[in-house]
């Protein structure tokens, strides 16, 4: 292997490490706004009021899609059970 090989392929190795650190960051500061919780009985209201599209029927509750989510606090405030609240 000559010397141009073997640097281009740490520049590969290189770009590949940082590439999943800037992943790995940007999962860490992906923000889950609001979580639906055991209280929840399944209505589909907070669906409805969602404007993002963001909620759905998950098997025992209905689910936040935190990467749609737009923040809005819509659907904790439609929620007649009180089962969306702010994430930690
Ligand atoms: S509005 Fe509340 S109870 Fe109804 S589906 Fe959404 S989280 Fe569940
Ligand atoms: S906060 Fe707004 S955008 Fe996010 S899930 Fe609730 S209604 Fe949808």
């Amino acid at each position: 292997m000559g010397f141009c090989e073997s640097n281009n392929e740490n520049r590969l190795q290189f770009s590949g490490i940082m590439i999943q650190l800037r992943i790995q960051k940007f999962m860490e500061v992906l923000p889950m706004a609001y979580k639906i919780t055991s209280a929840c009985v399944s209505c589909g209201a907070c669906a409805d009021a969602c404007p993002a599209g963001a909620i759905s029927q998950g098997d025992d509750s209905y689910i936040i899609d935190a990467s749609a989510c737009l923040d809005c606090g819509s659907c904790s405030d439609t929620c007649p059970n009180g089962a969306i609240v702010p994430a930690e």
